[in-house]
């Protein structure tokens, strides 16, 4: 079975509860069978947008359009969405067959038709020998399966998440991200996932979309948000993050710097707002950074080098925090020599390929201590 899925278009959604936004002048556009998440730390506005999406919020202002329709003003049961949430909530009295076959029955759909509809999603999703059960006879991972398949069945042309794996264990979770993406693509439904949890945003996205206070912060695919985060606040809650300090940063060619870091000059990417920023700082991912013994080790720092604080090893990669001039910085070395771990105390050379960093501007740092304040 293949749905029609529809291109989602979101111009200028805004939410107020009294006098702060939930949403603010929210623009987004959702490709036709896409897999977006909506990624944020609690209370940026992701369940506040699926609720406008489903119907169940109305906005303050702006358009929602499925496909070439207008739908702000569409109630939520005239809209095709199928929703599932973090709560199964199931029906605890029906089984499992009457549960997936309510949406059904709520449309008056004929009983061989729906014994049909409702035999294939079970079957889809190897639910078939559970039909009679009741749900409290189903571990988590069934529940959600019977929640899916209900959201599924009644051939929805958006699937809504929000947060539907939160409850299960790290290995149950992990098993259903696969699921839910294997079923999504069979189906190709335009699918929103609201999460909070990175992995789950990076392993299931097509695009991920970051919040922030309300608004967009930044749209991208998993590759763009991780390796081309738009600012500091992207770079850090997605990802382990290395701001190092800059010496110099100048203008070279389009969408490059030339940039001093402990006194080696390089060229490196720039976000497009870096160089008129203060102090850019260059973004270096721990797994980018490796990390070899000093040959000597004076007290004082040389170019390139750091005092390790830490060491922890697990096995398959060590884990140093460096003291250098350029800040504190955090490598993960994979495929570690033991006899070669460099020790707590002495002074480490760290390195890394310019090719990996990602030059930002240091505004966002400031502003984003502001808001731990
Ligand atoms: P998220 O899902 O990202 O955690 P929400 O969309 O739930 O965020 O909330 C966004 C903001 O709107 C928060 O500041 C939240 O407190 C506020 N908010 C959401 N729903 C309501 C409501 N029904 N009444 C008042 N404030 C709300
Ligand atoms: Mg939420």
């Amino acid at each position: 079975m293949k749905n029609a899925s529809l291109p989602i278009s979101i111009e200028k959604i805004t939410k107020k509860y009294g006098s702060t936004y939930a949403l603010d002048h929210v623009d987004l556009e959702i490709r036709s069978g896409e897999f977006l998440t909506l990624l944020g730390p609690s209370g940026s506005g992701k369940t506040t947008l699926l609720t406008v999406l489903a119907g169940f919020t109305r906005p303050d202002g702006g358009s929602v359009r499925f496909g070439d329709a207008e739908m702000v003003c569409v109630p939520p049961h005239q809209r095709d969405v199928g929703m599932v949430f973090q709560s199964y909530a199931l029906f605890p009295h029906m089984t499992v067959f009457d549960n997936v076959a309510y949406g059904l029955r709520v449309k008056k759909m004929s009983a061989t038709e729906i014994k049909k509809a409702v035999a294939e999603v079970l079957d889809s999703m190897s639910l078939s020998h559970l039909a009679n059960r009741a749900p409290n006879q189903l571990s988590g991972g069934q529940q959600q399966r019977v929640a899916l398949a209900r959201a599924m069945v009644v051939r929805p042309k958006v699937l809504l998440f929000d947060e539907p794996l939160s409850n299960l264990d790290a290995k149950l979770r992990a098993q259903m991200r696969v699921e839910i993406r294997n079923i999504q693509r069979r189906l190709g439904i335009t699918s929103i996932f609201v999460t909070h949890d990175q992995d789950e945003a990076m392993s299931l996205s097509d695009r991920i979309v970051v919040m922030r206070n309300a608004v967009v912060e930044q749209v991208g695919t998993p590759d763009e948000i991780y390796r081309r985060p738009s600012s500091v606040f992207v770079a850090d809650f997605i990802g382990r993050s290395n701001f190092l300090a800059v010496e110099s940063a100048a203008k070279s060619k389009a969408g490059k710097a030339k940039i001093v870091v402990s006194g080696k000059k390089m060229d490196v990417a720039a976000q497009s707002k870096a160089l008129s920023s203060k102090r850019p700082v260059l973004l270096v991912r721990p797994e980018s950074i490796n990390v070899t013994a000093a040959k000597s080790s004076s007290k004082k720092l040389g170019k390139g080098e750091g005092r390790v604080t830490s060491v922890v090893f697990y096995g398959n990669h060590v884990e140093y925090t460096l003291e250098t001039n350029e800040g504190v910085i955090v490598a993960v070395v994979s495929d570690p020599i033991y006899e070669e771990i460099v020790a707590v105390g002495k002074v480490a050379r760290y390195s890394f390929d310019p090719s990996r960093a990602w030059l930002l501007p240091s505004d966002s740092i400031e502003a984003m201590n502001g808001e731990r304040e």
